[in-house]
C-alpha cells in the first residue's frame, strides 16, 4: 500500500544555502527546457536527451544525473496534460517547486542521515522522521522529493514507500461504525467516539478568527498592511485542520484495532449515503462543511487502516438506517423519539438513537456477505419480513 514518509533535513548553514541553490537551479534549467519541448512537440525523453542534454549540463552546470532528471521531469509535466492540446501552452515551474530525486541523487545513510547530490556535489545530513514515519523507513522505494516550504525556511525530503498489507482475515461478523456531528462515531458494539470536543474547539477557533478579521479591515481602512494577519488567519485554518486530522487518526486506530481484536470486519455508510442526506437541506455554512470533510477524512482513515491491518471493509446504503428498528427491522420516522432516543413502535426495542444506526450498517453488512436468513429473518432493505422468516 503506497504511503509518503516525510523528514525534515537538518542542513547547515552553508548546506541550507546549496539546497536553495539547488531546487533554483533546477526550476530554472526545467523553465529553459520547457519552450524547447513544446516547440519540438515531442515527450520522449530519449530522443530530447540527445538533443539537449550537452547545453543542458553546461549552460546550468548540472550535475549528469541532474541534467537526466530534468529532461524526465519536464516530458512528464507534460506527459500528464490532455493529448489535444498538450502543446498549447509552455509549462511553467515555480522558482521554489518540489524537485524529483531518485536513488542515485538520494542516498539513505541509515535511518537517520542522508546523502543528497546538490549542484555543488554531494552533501550529507541529518534527516528527522517522526516516530511512525521512522519505523516505516525500511520500506522506501527509489523515487523522492526535496521540498522547500518557504512559510518555515525549512527542507524536507518526502519519500514514496509501499507499505505491506497483512493478509486480510475472515471476519466473524461486523462492526458497524455510524459517523455523525454530536458523536463523531458510534459503533454496533456500543462505543460512542465524542465530538464535543472537536466542536467546541471550532467555535474557539471561529472567536479568534473574527478577532483577526476586524484586525485586518482596520488596517485595511488604516492603509496598513495587513500581511502579517493575513498569515495569522491562515495559520489558525490549518491549525485547525491538524486538529481535526488527528481526532479522526486517533479515533480510525481504536476502532480498527477493536475490529481486528474481535476479528470482525468494519461496516461503513456509503459516501453516497452522507452526500444524500445533504441534498434534503442545502446546508452551505462553513460548519456544515467542515463536518462533511471530517465524515470524509474518518471514513478515509478507517478504510486506509482496515486495510493495513488485514480488516476487510464493506461500505453499505445507509439509507433509513436511524429510523428501522435492529430488533424486528420495522422502519417507521416515528420509532425515533428524540435526538438521543429510538422506540420501536413494533417491538418496544428501547436503544440509543445513534447506536440504531451503526448495528443496522453491521445487519446491512451481514446481508450484503452472507445470505438475510442470518438476520433473523428481515430483510434490512425493506424492513419486512423475509420468506424465511422465524418473526422475533
Ligand atoms: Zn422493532
Amino acid at each position: 500500500m503506497p504511503i509518503t514518509l516525510t523528514g525534515k533535513l537538518m542542513p547547515t548553514p552553508e548546506q541550507h544555502q546549496t539546497l536553495l541553490e539547488t531546487i533554483k537551479t533546477i526550476n530554472a534549467a526545467s523553465n529553459w527546457l520547457s519552450p524547447i519541448l513544446r516547440e519540438k512537440r515531442t515527450v520522449n525523453k530519449i530522443a530530447l536527451q540527445k538533443v539537449v542534454y550537452q547545453e543542458l549540463k553546461e549552460r546550468f552546470s548540472l550535475p549528469a544525473q541532474y541534467a537526466v532528471r530534468v529532461i524526465a521531469r519536464v516530458c512528464n509535466a507534460y506527459k500528464a496534460l490532455p493529448k489535444k492540446s498538450r502543446f498549447d501552452k509552455v509549462v511553467e515551474f515555480s522558482e521554489l517547486a518540489a524537485i524529483d530525486l531518485d536513488q542515485r541523487l538520494l542516498a539513505f545513510k541509515g535511518i537517520d542521515r542522508v546523502s543528497l547530490a546538490t549542484i555543488k556535489g554531494r552533501i550529507v545530513m541529518p534527516i528527522v522522521f517522526g516516530r511512525y514515519f521512522a519505523t516505516k523507513i525500511g520500506f522506501r522505494r527509489g523515487h523522492a522529493k526535496l521540498i522547500y516550504r518557504k512559510d518555515l525556511n525549512s527542507f524536507f525530503i518526502a519519500v514514496a514507500a509501499d507499505l505491506p498489507e497483512e493478509a486480510l482475515i475472515e471476519p466473524k461478523g461486523w462492526l458497524g461504525v455510524d459517523v455523525g456531528i454530536t458523536n463523531i462515531a458510534t459503533d454496533s458494539l456500543g462505543n460512542f467516539y465524542g465530538g464535543q470536543e472537536l466542536i467546541e474547539k471550532r467555535e474557539h477557533m471561529k472567536g479568534l478568527r473574527r478577532q483577526l478579521q476586524r484586525k485586518k479591515a482596520q488596517k485595511r481602512r488604516l492603509g496598513k498592511s495587513d500581511r502579517s494577519v493575513r498569515r495569522a488567519l491562515k495559520r489558525l485554518s490549518k491549525r485547525l485542520r491538524n486538529y481535526t486530522r488527528t481526532v479522526m487518526h486517533t479515533i480510525a486506530k481504536r476502532i480498527v484495532l477493536d475490529a481486528k481484536a474481535l476479528a470482525l470486519g468494519i461496516a461503513l455508510e456509503e459516501i453516497k449515503g452522507i452526500r444524500a442526506r445533504t441534498t434534503v437541506k442545502v446546508r452551505r455554512d462553513e460548519r456544515y462543511q467542515h463536518s462533511l470533510w471530517a465524515y470524509r477524512l474518518l471514513q478515509q482513515c478507517i478504510a486506509y487502516k482496515a486495510r493495513l491491518n488485514g480488516v476487510p471493509v464493506v461500505f453499505v446504503d445507509a439509507r433509513y438506517s436511524s429510523q428501522t428498528c435492529p430488533h424486528c427491522g420495522f422502519r417507521h420516522r416515528k420509532n425515533r423519539l428524540s435526538q438521543s432516543e429510538f422506540c420501536c413502535r413494533q417491538c418496544g426495542y428501547l436503544t440509543h438513537a445513534d447506536l440504531v444506526a451503526a448495528l443496522n450498517l453491521a445487519l446491512r453488512a451481514q446481508a450484503v456477505v452472507s445470505p438475510p436468513q442470518m438476520l433473523g429473518g428481515f430483510n434490512p432493505y425493506t424492513g419486512k419480513p423475509s420468506a424465511s422468516a422465524g418473526g422475533c
